[in-house]
């Protein structure tokens, strides 16, 4: 089955071609670094880690250019580092290098190239320069902004991300209303910098020939970072459902002044948005306080159970962030990692290729419910052949399994650390010891003894698993 991907521009599922036949490149819009990031933040990561994993199946794997950028200019960042009385490079990089690690945890590899934006000023300068020769971009106030209305000039290619006509999204975002705008929807490419802030040797005004000094908006950090490490047009443009409008729209439109480009396909040829992760049916954000941070929920889960969590919708609908989300996604874990082990203990587990109906799921517009589903008919196959005693086809379905998690970057794990859950040698020791202790009371139809037994072991946050091979056991 050929790989298809919903794109937010055709409103369609489409068969994915990339412009040139052996080599994808993707653009996922990375975190601004000035706090720690939320499980909704991890939704998208999460996400185009998988596509990612996909693509180089699908694709020679070097040939794949995953390039997911950090904003490193910002307000937000000012203010943080004025708060703490620090520098501004103390903020980015301490918060770069947990965004690394919370997304480490969570089983997610690293992209290709991550473009930072204090690094691409000049590439911004000269798409902000382009656009003011041709007129797409305007100076008022020491501030450069972008004609919306000029460059729409009745087309409708403007508002054709969001699929809505420039009046209604003006009417419908809160768009800052300045004096020195000459449409509501223009919007800042360049800015002044308050003293103290960092500012930068900006595009030179047409009118006196001298640099503009300040920093740059948001949404050309985007368009210059996409097209300096990518190459235009880009194969994949994603992010989460909030940034098509203003964010990807505005890319698009800067991109395609700049350069002349006549279509918007011209700067990337699929756009793909991940949906909400909620809390009581409301987005989770920061500006709404109901967040939930990865770092802190990884105190309590291995990063796995978290990413189980976010694939086991799909990536375009909602997903409500519950307790019983998390605890069913401990449970599955705890039913496949059971299969491998097993498997594994008796006759043990076969290089294999991932199981065809799994690669035709996520090929289907990375339908990762879908996958899993296989991943659980894997496991029962498993089982099955050890129950039958058919130990190679036990081997062979193992194998799958694994190979199946490791293209969702799953299940790869040596079995006894998931059950142990990070335990030391001593804990192990004393778990084992108590077991052993249990199984004998058990072996003398001592009952009352084998309950006192279980309690010590419920005491230590340890959860007895009864199967036929013996008892196994997990951290609670
Ligand atoms: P931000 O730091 O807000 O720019 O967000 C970083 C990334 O996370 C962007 O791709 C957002 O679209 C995405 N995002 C933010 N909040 C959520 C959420 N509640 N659910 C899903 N994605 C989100
Ligand atoms: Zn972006």
């Amino acid at each position: 089955m050929p790989l298809k991907l919903h794109d937010t521009l055709s409103r369609e599922k489409r068969v994915f071609e990339p412009a040139q036949a052996e080599r994808v490149t993707m653009y996922v819009c990375g975190p601004t670094v000035y706090n720690h990031a939320h499980i909704g933040n991890a939704r998208p990561a999460v996400v185009f880690d998988v596509l990612f994993r996909l693509l180089q199946r699908l694709y020679p794997e070097r040939e794949v250019v995953y390039a997911r950028n950090i904003t490193d200019v910002d307000d937000k960042i000012n203010q943080k580092a004025a708060e703490e009385g620090v520098e501004i490079g103390v903020i980015t990089e301490r918060y770069t290098d947990i965004y690394h690690s919370d997304l480490d945890a969570l089983g997610c590899l690293r992209p290709t190239v991550e473009p930072r934006a204090t690094a691409h000023m000049a590439e911004m300068i000269a798409l902000i320069e382009a656009m003011l020769a041709d007129g797409t971009a305007y100076v008022a106030d020491g501030e450069v902004l972008f004609d919306v209305e000029g460059y729409d000039a009745g087309t409708g290619r403007y508002g054709a991300l969001s699929n809505r006509s420039l009046s209604d999204m003006v009417a419908g975002a809160r768009v800052e209303v300045a004096q020195n705008k000459r449409h509501a929807a223009d919007f800042v490419l360049w800015k002044p910098s308050k003293p103290a802030e960092p500012a930068w040797d900006g595009p030179r005004d047409p009118a006196t020939g001298q640099p503009l000094p300040g920093r740059p908006g948001w949404h050309i950090e985007c368009s210059a970072m996409s097209e300096k490490v990518l190459g235009l047009p880009f194969d994949i443009h994603g992010g989460g459902l909030d940034l098509i409008f203003p964010h990807h729209t505005n890319e698009i439109a800067q991109s395609c002044a700049a350069h002349g480009l006549a279509t918007n396909t011209d700067f990337a040829r699929y756009w793909m948005h991940n949906g909400f992760l909620t809390m009581d049916a409301e987005k989770m954000s920061k500006s709404l306080g109901n967040v939930s941070l990865i770092t802190e929920l990884l105190e309590r889960q291995p990063g796995e159970v978290l990413r189980w969590a976010l694939l086991s919708a799909h990536y375009r609908g909602p997903l409500d962030w519950t307790d019983q989300l998390v605890d069913q996604a401990r449970k599955n874990l705890d039913r496949l990692y059971g299969a491998l082990k097993r498997a594994r203990d008796v006759g043990g587990i076969s290089d294999s290729a991932p199981p065809q109906p799994l690669l035709d799921a996520l090929s289907d517009d990375l339908n990762s419910p879908a996958a899993m589903a296989v991943l659980f008919d894997a496991a029962g196959a498993v089982e099955r052949a050890l129950n039958d005693g058919e130990v190679e086809t036990a081997a062979a379905r193992a194998g799958e399994l694994l190979a199946g998690g490791a293209l969702m970057g799953l299940l790869q794990q040596d079995p006894d650390a998931w059950f142990e859950g990070g335990a030391d040698d001593g804990f192990k020791a004393q778990v084992e010891a108590l077991l052993e202790a249990r199984a004998a009371a058990r072996a003398a139809k001592d009952w009352g003894e084998a309950d006192r037994i279980r309690d010590e072991l419920t005491a230590l946050n340890v959860v007895v698993m009864d199967g036929p091979t013996g008892a196994t056991w997990r951290r609670g």
